[in-house]
């Protein structure tokens, strides 16, 4: 068998889709990929592919069909209650729930790069609609966690990271944190969403594993450098854009 090779696990839990397939969305289990397929199935639920710390990979749906992976979710202009038709779902083994970078081993990080390398050119995806689930549901979720290796991914153009030389010219926080995509229906869970993904230093690690999949976000959270944050949503919001207008040319 090689590296890279799928295993087929498909446990049913999926439908037809009727809208085009938009977004990645990145999670992670405390499980290896046997006892995760386990519970996904039990709990009628689904992802398209798991990928082990040994970095075996398995399709548990597939990426042609709406698996059930991504919940109550919103993102930028989203319809609906759920991103799950329009999203393809990654969940990755992380034995503390992704919150340091050690719970990303190397062969975990390659296969994922080389699903998501296979995935976004298949299906068109811009590297600033792969997505964290804490990015779509900032009050309930957490993962991929503040120790998932944003910057790799971005280095290999497959996410989109802030480089601070190159900033939009707004300052308003809601406006910035809105034109990324983030909801804005709970702000403190907005803003811990951002910085567990663009500036993780303002993130405390929960030794807590059941305390922090209960509370993702501490209520009334505010930045403890906000003018650091605010130039970093400003040079995330350049990213995004640069982004989303790059592909639209080569679209038209
Ligand atoms: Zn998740």
């Amino acid at each position: 068998m090689t590296k890279s090779e799928i295993i087929k696990a498909h446990n049913g839990n999926c439908r037809d889709r009727d809208e085009d397939i938009r977004y990645i969305i990145l999670h992670c289990s405390a499980y290896p990929p046997e006892k995760q397929l386990e519970i996904l199935a039990q709990n009628g639920l689904s992802a398209h592919y798991i990928i082990g710390r040994k970095g075996r990979v398995f399709e548990n749906c597939p990426p042609e069909k709406v698996a059930y992976h991504a919940g109550q979710s919103r993102w930028l202009n989203s319809e609906g209650s759920s991103l799950n038709g329009c999203s393809i779902g990654i969940e990755i083994e992380a034995p503390r729930l992704g919150q340091t970078r050690k719970d990303y081993l190397t062969a975990t990080t390659r296969e994922l790069c080389v699903l998501l390398t296979k995935l976004m050119y298949r299906f068109g995806i811009k590297p600033s609609s792969v997505l964290g689930h804490s990015d779509i549901a900032p009050t309930r979720k957490s993962d991929p966690g503040v120790g998932f290796p944003w910057r790799k991914l971005w280095q290999m153009n497959l996410a989109v990271y802030p480089n601070l030389h190159h900033l939009v010219r707004e300052t308003d926080e809601l406006k910035l944190l809105q034109t990324i995509g983030y909801d804005l229906a709970n702000l403190s869970a907005a803003r811990y969403a951002f910085c567990r993904h663009f500036m993780p230093e303002e993130v405390a690690i929960d030794e807590d594993m059941q305390r922090l999949l209960d509370n993702p976000y501490p209520p009334e959270f505010t930045p403890a450098n906000w003018d650091r944050y605010i130039q970093r949503l400003r040079a995330t919001v350049y990213a995004f854009q640069a982004d989303r207008a790059l592909r639209s040319l080569y679209q038209s």
